[in-house]
């Protein structure tokens, strides 16, 4: 029988518990012991999300979770009324929306079941959401479970992530992100390898690179880029191309969700509409919505930035490894001649402090600082020999 844990590559480690949380959660007794606040924590892209959405449904699957009938469906795809799906595409998730959903699922299930609320980005509640959040979590509805996602614990109140039951993700191995794309998304095998190598076992990432030429084309630009640092006129030359690129990335696949997204908005206020009321009340919709896309679009450049420095780190990773004599385990086989040359013509500490100047660059970018200007002070640290 197929169950929607089968998906969660990698994770076997926690999903026995997970089962038998779902079969405790079935029996009057045992149900009064049900943990009411989870929280998953994992690398990004290890499916900490897909996990809690896997537990949720199997929460209020009859079969424990198939994967296959209408309750599964719909839990998962956010239609289900005892499964509140909480994805945030802004900055932060702030006090108002945690508000309005305490008021929403203070009912009771509507199937008899189990309510279930999946919040895919906790880190992002603000401290005043993360306070309103952990008086429900305290006195939860009986019937009531939390399940928190987060990068990691650090990244969750302590008042909050002391009331949780906490499950650790791994990052999936290549082979086993190899083995889905080849299985599930009928990729081929030597598409399938690249990606998930190339993807260091991120499966979003390994399967939007396999499934697109555009992303493809895109980092084989990136990945040049180290090559191209002869002086300083080049390396703030490969800074905009980088930004650039990211921006490029991100805003393809933002500009038609954002169409369709107002689209819909006027479309519930009732297009055209000429009522006084109606007009200044869409427009005022329209307008919050802009400005959660905007930060939404902010966040995404962000994200497509990071995810270029990693593969730049990926690089200077594989000339580490040749250095030590180790060249099997390259990441990006598809380079091993300017590995190799790199190799050769660096001096080790040299290598590894561009490794450890590009993660420094990750997380000041990860506190907010402007893209261009991190980038360009990182390539003048690269440009260095
Ligand atoms: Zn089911």
């Amino acid at each position: 029988m197929t169950s929607v844990f089968d998906d969660l590559v990698g994770q076997e480690h926690i999903i026995d518990t997970l089962k038998s949380a779902v079969t405790a959660s079935r029996t009057v007794a045992e149900s009064q012991e049900m943990t009411h606040a989870w929280v998953f924590t994992g690398p990004p892209g290890s499916g900490r999300s897909s996990a809690a959405v896997a537990f949720a449904q199997a929460l209020i699957c009859p079969d424990q979770g198939c994967g296959t009938c209408n309750e599964c469906f719909s839990a998962a795809s956010g239609g289900h009324p005892d499964v509140e799906i909480i994805r945030t595409e802004g900055l932060s998730i702030k006090v108002e929306e945690i508000r309005e959903l305490l008021t929403r699922v203070a009912w009771a299930p509507s199937m008899g079941g189990w309510r279930v609320v999946v919040m895919e980005d906790a880190d992002r509640l603000t401290e005043s959401a993360a306070n309103a959040l952990l008086k429900a979590i305290e006195e939860p509805g009986t019937r009531t479970v939390w399940l928190l996602c987060a990068p990691t614990l650090h990244d969750v109140l302590p008042t909050i992530r002391s009331r949780c039951r906490h499950l650790q993700l791994r990052t999936p191995s290549i082979d086993a992100v190899k083995d889905v794309l080849i299985n599930r998304d009928k990729i081929s095998p030597a598409m399938a390898d690249f990606a998930a190598r190339v993807s260091q076992g991120h499966i979003g990432r390994a399967k939007h690179l396999a499934t697109n030429e555009s992303a493809r084309s895109n980092r084989k630009v990136i990945m040049q880029l180290p090559l191209q640092l002869g002086s300083l006129a080049a390396a703030l030359q490969a800074a905009q191309t980088l930004v650039d690129i990211a921006t490029e990335e991100a805003n393809s696949s933002s500009e038609a969700r954002d169409e369709k997204e107002i689209e819909r908005l006027q479309e519930a206020y009732g297009k055209g509409a000429t009522g006084r009321g109606m007009a200044t009340g869409a427009a005022k919709a329209v307008k919050e919505l802009e400005k959660e896309q905007k930060s939404r679009a902010t966040r995404m450049v962000r994200d497509s930035i990071d995810g270029a420095l990693l593969d730049l780190a990926s690089f200077y990773r594989d000339v580490m490894m040749v250095q030590c004599g180790n060249p099997g385990s390259t990441i990006n086989a598809d380079m091993h001649e300017q590995i190799d040359e790199c190799a050769g013509t660096s001096s080790s500490t040299s290598i590894i402090n561009k490794i450890n100047v590009t993660i420094a660059a990750r997380k000041v970018l990860a506190l907010n600082a402007a893209p261009l200007v991190t980038c360009e002070a990182l390539m003048c640290q690269l440009a260095r020999k």
